[in-house]
């Protein structure tokens, strides 16, 4: 059976990054609702955690969130994906005429 493979990014998806400075030794908590997701997205497809956070630090994050079994590894390389799920990406619809006015008005959700 095909697996999809879905690389997600933590900071600013899994967990509550944004309400804080960012710190680079300390990942934020959980996001409400971040465990369920995941549980019931790795019943569908092979999940990766991508980020580029210090990968122990990360790996840490997860296991201390009980997240670790759901996710195959964590990586910072972009592996070739069905997905990526990330918080600060614009998603190219085939012509870049809107390109530049999307790039200039970006903002992540936490920061609306
Ligand atoms: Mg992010």
């Amino acid at each position: 059976m095909f697996t999809k493979k879905i690389l997600i990014d933590l900071d600013g998806v899994l967990n509550e990054y944004g309400k804080d400075k960012f710190n680079e030794n300390y990942i934020p908590e959980i996001k409400i609702g971040a465990y369920e997701f995941i549980e019931k997205l790795s019943k569908q497809a092979e999940l990766y955690l991508f980020t580029s956070r210090n990968l122990m630090l990360a790996t840490k994050w997860l296991i201390n969130n009980n997240l670790d079994k759901f996710f195959k590894d964590v990586t910072n390389t972009k592996l070739s994906s069905y997905l990526y799920i990330d918080d600060r990406c614009i998603c190219f619809k085939g012509d870049y005429c809107n390109l530049f006015d999307e790039i200039e008005e970006f903002k992540p959700w936490y920061r609306k």
